[in-house]
């Protein structure tokens, strides 16, 4: 097992993953910005190591910073959390040169799955069902609108390099196309250094639905079942729950075997998470597969009682999994908490927290990395904690979330509370009733 792990992450994904090392008698050492120095993250670790200035790529994005503070403090393993470099093929590799255990995929599994025309190539030839659309990545705004009138608008466009809901375009008729290429051209030019774009049916009102996996060296992968991402604003998930109420055993059992079957054609090794679309007839898409932790995997650790965490680390340091697939056992929902204000357009609202309590109770859980009187620095993610509750059903987690939600205080600045808290109340979310487009014919002003 790994004597010291650095973890190259901030915020409540840092802290989660010092919880766990912990927990299995293993030292920390973290990395911060000059502008998290009053971060809990820093505070928690056994060490810590300032690895540059606030922009994420004078600091968490680079690479030779992190690999001297690993050195330095003679950590052998790096655990990459999410976002940042958690799916950089380059700093996989890296550190596998110098001899640091990456606890994430390999290079190949991250540049085979991280472009994701190719991974959708991939998914298709392993026999797992993809979204209509272009063979690879489209080369210009005449053949994308080829591609369209075979397949039938409304199409989209998405990066290939994409993430985070960033570089999508949805596009109606040809008139639209120009317009529509353009921009999420230079979206995705400006986020991802990387402006190729594909092409894909656009699916009317599917629900957004992930299968969690995890493999071991030995070339066995198994499934810890699915969680229902459904509830988006501009296609960034603000709740998650586990399992899906759309779901069935057999549904399950069918995704999970495809999620599987998908993983083990590449020889995946370690967590990661397939995602698909699945519409109002259970048939499911292949949409792409993240080769990291997740922001919501806590819901499936409250509901199949594994710490994915600790599974991660066992995995990388070259512990077989027991090969068995995991299925609910009670219902989890998460909240993310976004220092945004939902009245105004989720304008951020970054700050000082003037006074904080965390909800508490039983079947109540709070990830986060504040606390009162800490500035919330504007150079990062808004997400400032993650509410999650468990139940024996699915009624009572909602009553819960409520419940959790009307107790949680967080003053100074604006938050999502107040949204979520008006979500637990409305009738369709309550009936388990919604798609991805749920969140479109919301009505934001009266929370
Ligand atoms: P990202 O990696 O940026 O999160 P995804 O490919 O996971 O991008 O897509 C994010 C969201 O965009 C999905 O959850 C879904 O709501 C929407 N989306 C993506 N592709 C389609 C499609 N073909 N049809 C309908 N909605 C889609």
């Amino acid at each position: 097992m790994f004597k010291k792990i650095l973890i190259a992450n901030r915020g409540e994904i840092a802290l989660r993953i010092i919880r766990t090392c912990k927990e299995m008698g293993i030292k920390t050492v973290a990395v911060y910005s000059t502008a998290d120095k009053e971060s809990l993250h820093v505070r928690f670790a056994d060490e810590a190591v300032c690895i540059g200035g606030p922009a994420s790529k004078d600091s968490y994005l680079r690479i030779p910073n992190l690999i001297s503070a690993a050195e330095i403090t003679n950590a052998d393993a790096i655990h990459p959390g999410y976002g940042f470099l958690a799916e950089n093929a380059e700093f996989s590799k890296v550190c596998d040169e110098y001899k640091i255990k990456f606890i994430g995929a390999s290079p190949e599994m991250i540049n085979s799955m991280g472009d994701k025309a190719t991974a959708k190539k991939t998914m298709k030839k392993a026999g797992v069902p993809t979204i209509p659309g272009s063979d690879g990545l489209v080369a210009s705004v005449n053949e994308g609108k080829k591609i369209a009138s075979k397949i039938g608008y409304p199409v989209i466009l998405k990066a290939t390099a994409g993430g985070g809901g960033k570089g999508m375009r949805i596009v109606k008729n040809d008139n639209e196309f120009q317009k529509a290429w353009d921009d999420a051209r230079m979206e995705s030019g400006a986020s991802f250094g990387n402006d190729a774009l594909y092409l894909e049916k656009f699916l009317i009102d599917p629900r957004h639905i992930e299968i969690q996996i995890i493999g071991d060296n030995r070339g066995r992968v198994c499934h810890l079942s699915e969680r229902d991402c459904s509830i988006q604003r501009r296609h960034q998930k603000l709740v998650e729950e586990s399992p899906s109420p759309a779901m069935n055993q057999k549904l399950r059992e069918k995704m999970g075997a495809a999620a599987i079957a998908g993983a083990e054609s590449i020889g995946y090794e370690g967590a990661g998470t397939v995602e698909f679309l699945v519409d109002k007839n259970r048939d499911f898409y292949f949409m792409e597969m993240n080769t990291r932790i997740q922001v919501e995997h806590p819901i499936t650790e409250e509901v199949t009682d594994f710490d994915l965490i600790k599974e991660q680390i066992k995995v990388a340091a070259g512990i077989k999994i027991s090969g068995n697939n995991y299925f609910p056992k009670m219902h989890a929902i998460e909240c993310r908490i976004n220092a945004e204000d939902p009245k105004k357009g989720f304008r951020p609202s970054p700050g000082k927290i003037t006074n904080l309590h965390f909800p508490g109770g039983h079947g109540v859980r709070v990830d986060s990395h504040v606390y009162a009187g800490y500035t919330i620095p504007p150079n990062y993610d808004s997400m400032i904690a993650k509410l999650i509750v468990s139940a024996q059903t699915r009624e009572e987690a909602v009553v819960r979330m409520k419940r959790a939600l009307q107790e949680f205080v967080i003053e100074g600045i604006k938050t999502t509370i107040p949204f979520h808290i008006k979500l637990m109340d409305d009738k369709k979310f309550r009936a388990g009733d919604f798609t991805i487009s749920f969140l479109d014919k919301f009505d934001f002003s009266s929370i």
